[in-house]
């Protein structure tokens, strides 16, 4: 397999008592690129995405990360080799300021509990991490707000900062944009943009703009199968594209 490949399916099957909800998906994803997952209702790509997250176990098929077969792993295995699902694995504390619920997300990387004895040295390096992480999501005004006071927009933003707190080389972004007015998803999109500089991210997403605007590569799904694989511009003037949504 080529070097350039991060993540990579093989015949990825998912049925459900008789019902084939994926059906043999063979998906390439570049190293370094932001490649969205599309497709009607129904398509598929929420039990797609639950394959690679390994929070569903395929019926058939592999998945192979970075050259490694991680099919039979566990969410928390592939998390350390560098894969995160950003969104779940994350959760915000709420009534934590949002530079408290980076230096969590910050400790838990390191592996560290909470205690009283740290040094002064180990706590300040703590802070400029943390500080960089909000400064990078555009936090940095709201640094001492509890999260629950957040714009849910700028709460998506935080749980991008305490993903990218884990350090992950591929991020999993499932629908980041969901119930977003039209000045966040603007923000997140520049996020995104910004996170992707030196990682891989594969998202599942609805709104087509965005897609058009952030995806470098597009996979449509279709009744669990690859209906069409390119850029943009090439997948939505496939007829089979718009027939599978007009139809949907
Ligand atoms: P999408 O995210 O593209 O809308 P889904 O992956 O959610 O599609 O669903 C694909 C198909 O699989 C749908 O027909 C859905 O009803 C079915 N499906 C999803 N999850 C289950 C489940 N746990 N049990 C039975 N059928 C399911």
């Amino acid at each position: 397999m080529s070097e350039d490949i991060i993540l990579s399916t093989s015949g990825l099957t998912k049925e459900f008592a008789g019902f084939t909800a994926v059906n043999g998906v063979d998906l390439s994803v570049k190293r370094g690129t932001i490649h969205a997952l599309i497709g009607p209702n129904g398509a598929g790509k929420t039990t797609c995405f639950n394959l690679l997250t390994k929070f569903l176990a395929p019926t058939r098929g592999s998945i192979v990360y970075n050259g490694r077969d991680i099919t039979r792993q566990k969410p928390a295995e592939i998390a350390r080799l560098g894969l995160v699902r950003s969104f779940q694995i994350s959760a915000v504390f709420p009534q934590l300021s949002v530079m408290n619920n980076v230096r969590i997300a910050l400790q838990r990387k390191r592996g560290d509990s909470f205690d009283f004895w740290r040094s002064e040295e180990v706590l300040r390096s703590l802070d400029k991490e943390a500080l960089a992480l909000v400064e990078a999501v555009g936090l940095s005004a709201f640094a001492d707000l509890p999260a629950v006071e957040l714009s849910y927009g700028r709460k998506r933003a935080l749980e991008i900062a305490t993903t990218l707190a884990l350090d992950p080389e591929m991020l999993l972004l499932d629908e980041p944009m969901a119930g977003m007015g039209r000045e966040d998803i603007d923000r997140i999109a520049t996020l995104i943009r910004k996170v992707s500089k030196n990682r891989t991210i594969l998202m599942v997403e609805h709104n087509l703009s965005v897609v058009a605007s952030l995806s470098d590569r597009i996979t449509v799904l279709a009744r669990g199968q690859v209906l069409a694989e390119g850029d943009y511009a090439t997948v939505s003037k496939d007829p089979r594209v718009v027939e599978a949504y007009i139809g949907s």
